[in-house]
């Protein structure tokens, strides 16, 4: 059976969000490999023409005054309008704080079977196959939705933005009929970090520091210079969160972000169980710990044993020559 599949792109300061591009360029693929289609679904005014240009045949578009800021009934109503008017039986969206609360409204809504979290997806006997870490990211698990609709979420930077292959877009307004009861629950304030980094959910690079760090000022003079010459985010573990390190914000495992990038510096983290929840699945794992025997060792790409205050400005000072 072919997959129509629909996509929904967020967006940010009236641009798709890179998220929009990898799931649009993986959604792209496996239309190619079912005979299917792939249109994509924006709430507020954004650049249609790049999703046209990444790969959707039809951009389904609803603006106004309540998609401005995400209010949950009226954008769900949306969601549900754009998989009728598309016909899709493929719904993706980025495993980021939107879709993770809209999605299970959407899956309730339509009776949908949802897979949340993906970090793959592949087309097999007409359907598509999740693959999602389980248990703190302990095991991977394949899932196939039986449902007529299928519902995913997937983690930012799971898949890669390729060449765009081209094209344009239909541009289809969607009627929606929205109710005072669907803006029973509206955002009233925004309030933005201070940090012009990248979101910790979407960053390619992190580094993040631990309770090693000792204070917010060692923090700040080793875990911040050497994000910013690796061209990263900074993280950190609980135990640097609630000592005062670093925000809440930037807190990185199961009671803070999940996190995908291609790159992870871990700077005196032990590798706690909770921790490696947020960050497992990071392609390639930097450990810095003075002790050999520390857990995180056991799921780094590379380990380097000893004192962070000494190997983090090394690390430093290569990278800004390297990539400066
Ligand atoms: C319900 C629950 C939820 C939790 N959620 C989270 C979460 O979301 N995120 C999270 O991170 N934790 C979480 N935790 C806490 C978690 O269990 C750990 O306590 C925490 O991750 C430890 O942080 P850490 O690695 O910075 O500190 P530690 O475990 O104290 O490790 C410090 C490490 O630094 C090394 N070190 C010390 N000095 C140096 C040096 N000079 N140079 C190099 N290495 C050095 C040590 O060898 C050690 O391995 C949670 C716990 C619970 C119970």
């Amino acid at each position: 059976m072919p997959t129509n599949i629909l996509v929904f792109c967020e967006t940010e300061g009236g641009k798709p969000r890179k998220t929009a591009f990898e799931l649009l360029g993986k959604a792209t693929q496996l239309a190619a490999a079912t005979g299917g289609s792939v249109s994509a679904v924006v709430l507020g005014d954004t650049d249609t023409a790049a999703l046209g240009a990444a790969g959707a045949s039809t951009v389904y578009v609803a603006s106004g005054a309540a998609f401005g800021t995400y209010v949950a009934g009226a954008w769900v109503k949306a969601l549900q309008a754009a998989v009728t008017a598309s016909g899709a039986n493929v719904v993706l969206g980025a495993a980021a704080a939107i879709a993770r609360e809209a999605f299970p409204r959407l899956s309730a809504r339509l009776g949908a079977g949802l897979a949340v979290e993906c970090t793959d997806l592949r087309a097999e006997g007409g359907s598509i196959v999740g693959r999602r870490p389980v248990y703190a990211g302990k095991a991977l698990v394949d899932v196939k939705v039986t449902s007529p609709v299928a519902l995913f979420t997937v983690r930012p930077n799971s898949f890669p933005i390729g060449a765009s292959p081209g094209g344009s877009a239909a541009v289809v307004a969607l009627d929606i009929g929205l109710t005072d009861a669907d803006m029973d629950v509206v955002v009233t304030e925004t309030l933005k970090p201070a940090t012009q980094a990248v979101d910790l959910t979407e960053a390619d690079r992190i580094v993040s520091g631990g309770r090693s760090l000792k204070s917010k000022e060692s923090f700040d003079a080793i875990v911040r210079p050497l994000a910013a010459a690796a061209h990263a985010t900074p993280g950190a573990s609980r135990a640097a969160v609630d000592a005062g390190y670093a925000g809440h914000g930037d807190q990185v495992g199961q009671t803070g972000k999940v996190v995908n990038p291609s790159l992870y510096i871990a700077l005196g983290i032990s590798g706690a169980i909770q921790h490696l929840a947020g960050m497992r699945t990071s392609r390639v794992i930097v450990a810095v710990n003075k002790d050999a025997e520390a857990p995180i060792f056991q799921y780094a790409t590379y380990g380097i044993v000893g004192d962070l205050f000494e190997v983090a400005p090394a690390i430093e000072k290569e990278l800004a020559k390297a990539l400066a």
